[in-house]
Parts: structure tokens; C-alpha cells; sequence
């Protein structure tokens, strides 16, 4: 990581009136939690259910055709209650320090609760679901409800791997199991799915046509090549097409970067948990943050 490209980022923060955050599976595996991996955290948590399935990964688990709803609710409750209960990550901590008291969206595509977590919800658009919700599984109804109370129980519950089928989670209308609000064929797109969208194009409407000449920075964090049309490809366009947007990308890995954004865009790759705790060192002694 190169200083200058650091210091250019602090000035970007500074300077703009308000950040959108487009936070991806870097940000959370920057704070350990790899869910596509077996970082220590999740193998403690689940170990288990690691022994027992040898399940490539904990998202592979979430996938997984188990044999009963008991064997996958056992399974479902162990996983949610930890993303409920593990602390919040340095990285997640740091962003929010970073942007401080600026006027800031966060659109993710991470499920694991670290974002919704870390901000408040009118903040937030969770785009591919959140792990601290369930819906039914057909879905009959267009209602989402929180789960931890729910996974606390049920982990009480367990008996090794296993959950008595009694008491899986079913929906009070049609009976059918209730599965988590994470994308899948079925996931709901319902009321509280368009007013995270619905919160997400305010906010850019509000700072790209109701505030004219302010500046929106851009900070695309840790987000791979799976689903660029999600944050990548509408960041690229916003820059492109908005004079007083300024696009920043930091990932792990090398990331490309458009000819058409040159002038309009900074690249940065390393380790993002350095590299957030770095940016907040330097806007701390700017007095940007309170440190
Ligand atoms: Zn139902």
C-alpha cells in the first residue's frame, strides 16, 4: 500500500459532503469473519457441525439439503446466534469512525449482521437479505421477523447436531418452516426489501439532484467479482455520470480500473482492516474523527 494513495483518500473524506459505502465479503473477511472460508471464529462456533458434515465452508452449510428440518434448523441456529452474538469487527468499527458525523449510506451485500450491526437502519440497505431475520419459506406473506430471541431457544434446544422437530420455526399462517431472510429462490423481495432499496436511491437522489455541487464520495469496500451489479457497476456509472462524484475502490485483491474514470478514481489494494485503521489514524490527527 502506497502512502501518497492513502493520504489522497484521507483529502477525499474530508473534503466530501457525504460517503455511500458499498461494502462486500472482503469487509467482513477483513474482520474475520470469512464465510466462503473456515476462519477461526466460525470453526470454533460451528465446530460441531464442521466435524460432523465437513461442509467446505459455513455458507456451504447454509446451502446445504439437510435430511430433516431439525438436522437444518440445529444448523441454522448455531450459525445466526453467533452472527448475533460475535463482537463487531475492527474494520466495521473503524468505518464508522471514518466517516464520523458526514451524512453516510451503506449499501452491502453481506448477510452476516456485521453492517446492520454497526449503523443504524435508515442508514442501511441490506441487498441480498440479513441473517438476523426469517421469512417463510414459500413465502405466503410478505413479513420478515427478527430472530434472536428465536436463536437462543433454539440453541438451548440442541442435542448435538441435532434439533427436535417440535420446535422448528413455522409460519403462524401456512405452517410451512421458516427459513432465513438470505438470498435464495425464494428469498422475498416484500416491503422491508424495497424500503432498504427505496432508503438507497433517496439518499442518492437527495446529494446527486436535490443538493447541487455538493460532493458524494464513493467507498467501494472489499467487494469481489460475484455480483458486480449489485455495488461495482452502479458506482462506476455514477461516477461517470455525476461531475461531483469521486469513486475509491479498496480490495485485497487488484481491482480494475476504467479507463473512463481516470481523474475520477483511486485505487488501493491490501489488507483492508490496515488500511481502514490507517485512514482512521490520519483523519484522527486532521481532527476529521475524534480517534
Ligand atoms: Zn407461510
Amino acid at each position: 500500500m502506497t502512502e501518497p494513495i492513502l493520504d489522497q483518500l484521507a483529502e477525499k473524506i474530508e473534503i466530501a459532503d457525504a460517503v455511500l459505502i458499498g461494502a462486500g465479503s472482503g469487509l467482513s473477511s477483513a474482520a474475520g469473519y470469512d464465510h466462503y472460508h473456515w476462519s477461526p471464529a466460525l470453526s470454533k462456533a460451528l465446530a460441531p457441525f464442521q466435524e460432523y458434515y465437513r461442509f467446505s465452508s459455513p455458507f456451504a452449510g447454509f446451502y446445504h439439503c439437510f435430511s430433516s428440518y431439525g438436522a437444518q434448523w440445529a444448523y441454522y441456529s448455531q450459525y445466526i446466534r453467533f452472527m448475533w452474538e460475535t463482537p463487531i469487527g475492527q474494520p466495521y468499527l473503524d468505518l464508522k469512525e471514518i466517516v464520523g458525523s458526514k451524512p453516510a449510506f451503506i449499501l452491502t451485500t453481506n448477510v452476516d449482521m456485521q453492517v446492520s450491526r454497526s449503523f443504524s437502519k435508515d442508514q442501511v440497505c441490506t441487498f441480498q437479505g440479513d441473517f438476523g431475520f426469517c421469512q417463510c419459506c414459500q413465502p405466503c406473506q410478505d413479513q420478515i421477523w427478527e430472530n434472536h430471541s428465536l436463536v437462543q431457544r433454539l440453541t438451548q434446544a440442541l442435542d448435538g447436531v441435532n434439533l427436535p422437530e417440535e420446535m422448528v420455526p413455522r409460519c403462524p399462517d401456512c405452517g410451512r418452516v421458516l427459513i432465513p431472510w438470505v438470498r435464495d429462490d425464494t428469498f422475498l423481495e416484500g416491503t422491508a426489501w424495497q424500503e432498504g432499496v427505496a432508503r438507497y436511491r433517496t439518499f442518492l437522489r437527495h446529494w446527486l439532484m436535490e443538493q447541487t455541487g455538493k460532493k458524494l464520495l464513493l467507498l467501494e469496500l472489499g467487494v469481489g467479482e460475484m455480483t458486480p451489479s449489485i455495488i461495482k457497476l452502479p458506482f462506476w456509472q455514477l461516477t461517470a455520470q455525476n461531475e461531483n462524484v469521486f469513486y475509491a475502490c479498496l480490495n485485497q485483491k487488484d481491482s480494475h480500473a476504467p479507463e473512463h474514470l481516470k481523474g475520477k478514481s483511486l485505487y488501493l489494494q491490501g489488507d483492508l482492516a490496515e488500511t481502514l485503521s490507517r485512514l482512521r489514524q490520519k483523519l484522527c490527527k486532521t481532527g476529521s474523527v475524534s480517534g
